[in-house]
């Protein structure tokens, strides 16, 4: 039921050279669910040797075979989806339908992406001078490194690859080594549809030894990452050494503002199901809740009451919503936010604990009056727990969410245009959704300001993240 484990370099599945590996685990059950191999020192360089011979053969390749072959892997991610979506389940916890949306997302991203490569357009520029051509030239950028974390192991490696070759680069991707089936599993997609050896390389390892040596590698041009600021950062210092563009997509703290003219019940619907999906451990998850003073009771009271209501297990279990975190570490910071939270005066409204002994589950938790200092404000939850606090006015609701460093989402309930606009413009976010919670498709930018990182996976941007621009001058 699980992927078979192996590296791709050059175009072959395989094992490390040095015969190191690790266990991957089961979120649900703690059960060992495979052996994942470690690239060597040499695995690296074969596979960096690899994305430099195929680039130069990829990159001259039409735009339209470069396309067929996409979509062909597309399609093979439909016809496979309820299995990799059950590797996804097996390795990261989040609910088979959710795990099976998200591989069905992958596909579109694909499909999305093989129809924008067509489009990467240049111009013709009129010049000052008779018998002058001025050419704006797209060009590919040249081998990417790309790094993904284990929170939505198929979405994260997909918008990467996928417009890494459909814009003409070839790739190597290091998916988390604590979920690498998904991955894996959507690289077989490509090869099956195929897509010529070296093209796309998968490798694992000791993530801070990987990076150091593909990055520091000339045959790199382009890094992207999706992961924690302190991470990115380190990551933007090795890409700064050789000056190479980079895509930064570093995580959120998204605020939610209810303003006092919506329908409650209509607005915790929506809020309470982005809340615990993949419990909560996304990036766009909306994790500040303010409501405006006089429906703060009621939306309290609604929040807590839905919350409890959903069914917490397994994720291969049918019927469940929220399945368990994807790691040791987010049950440990989960107990620290709630005690945090507690010492700093705040309510307990539902859930707070660790739900039993085996498998990383934890209650869906609601905290109200939470003052700003205390740590679930100000420091990204990446999990199940709600913190709702309340405010007055329009005014001081934009400076309190405007107030940290994150930028990547943020959301607004409101049944006036023009408090809808008002607040659109206000915000400091990458994405801003009004009424609902939808920020991320195919065809529109996905991405940050601030400390959320720079650059867009998605949109006409995606793609543009793995082009150069050269202007050509051309006298008659
Ligand atoms: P972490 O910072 O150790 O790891 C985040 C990801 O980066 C992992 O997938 C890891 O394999 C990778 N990574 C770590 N060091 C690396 C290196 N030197 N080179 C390349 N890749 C490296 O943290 P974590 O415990 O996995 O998660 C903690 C926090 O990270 C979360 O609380 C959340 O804030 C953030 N996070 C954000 C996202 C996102 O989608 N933006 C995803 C996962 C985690």
């Amino acid at each position: 039921m699980y992927e078979k484990l192996e590296m791709l370099i050059d175009g072959e599945w395989c094992a490390g050279s040095d015969g190191k590996s690790e266990p991957v685990i089961n979120p649900a059950n703690e059960e060992t669910l495979g052996t994942l191999p470690h690239a060597s020192r040499s695995d690296l360089d074969r596979a960096l040797a690899a994305a430099q011979r195929a680039f130069l053969s990829w990159s001259a390749t039409s735009a339209f075979d470069r396309s067929t072959i996409l979509r062909k892997a597309a399609e093979l991610m439909r016809e496979r989806s309820d299995q990799i979506a059950t590797t996804l389940t097996l390795e990261e916890g989040k609910a088979f339908a959710e795990a099976r949306v998200e591989v069905l997302s992958s596909a579109d991203i694909t499909d999305w992406y093989a129809e924008e490569g067509k489009r990467a357009y240049g111009r013709i520029i009129p010049s000052r001078a008779p018998g002058m051509r001025q050419m704006v030239l797209k060009e590919p950028v040249g081998p990417v490194a790309a790094f993904t974390p284990w929170n939505f192991p198929a979405v994260t490696p997909i918008r990467k690859m996928a417009g890494a070759l459909a814009a003409g680069c070839s790739c190597i991707i290091k998916p988390s080594e604590e979920t690498p089936g998904t991955c894996i599993a959507l690289a077989r997609c490509f090869q099956d549809a195929g897509l010529p050896k070296g093209v796309l390389n998968v490798v694992f390892g000791v993530p801070a030894e990987v990076s150091e040596r593909v990055i520091a590698s000339p045959i790199i041009r382009k890094i992207s990452f999706t992961g924690s600021i302190a991470v990115g950062k380190h990551l933007l210092k090795l890409a700064a050494e050789g000056l190479k563009r980079t895509t930064m997509e570093l995580g959120g703290h998204s605020p939610v503002i209810v303003f006092d003219d919506v329908d409650v019940d209509q607005v915790v619907k929506v809020v309470v199901a982005g809340k615990y999906r993949n419990a909560g451990q996304v990036c766009v998850s909306p994790t500040r809740f303010f409501v405006q003073d006089s429906k703060y009771p009621a939306f309290v009271k609604a929040f807590a009451t839905a919350a409890k209501a959903l069914k917490v297990g397994s994720g291969m279990e049918a019927g469940v919503q929220m399945g368990p975190l994807a790691n040791a570490r987010r049950l440990d910071a989960m107990a620290e936010f709630v005690a945090d939270a507690r010492d700093h005066g705040a309510k307990i409204e539902t859930g707070g604990d660790r739900i039993g002994n085996s498998g990383f589950f934890f209650e869906p938790t609601v905290i109200s009056d939470v003052p700003d200092d205390a740590r679930i404000m100000y420091d990204e939850p990446f999990g199940p727990l709600a913190p709702i606090t309340r405010f007055k006015s329009f005014d001081e609701v934009v400076t309190r969410a405007n107030s940290l460093e994150y930028g990547l989402a943020s959301y607004a309930f409101t049944t006036s245009e023009k408090t809808a606009s008002a607040i659109s413009d206000k915000l400091q976010t990458g994405m801003v959704a009004v009424n609902g919670l939808t920020v991320s498709t195919p065809e529109t930018p996905f991405g940050g300001v601030k400390h959320s990182g720079h650059g867009s996976e998605g949109g006409v941007e995606g793609l543009e993240a793995y082009l150069n621009t050269k202007f050509v001058s051309q006298a008659h």
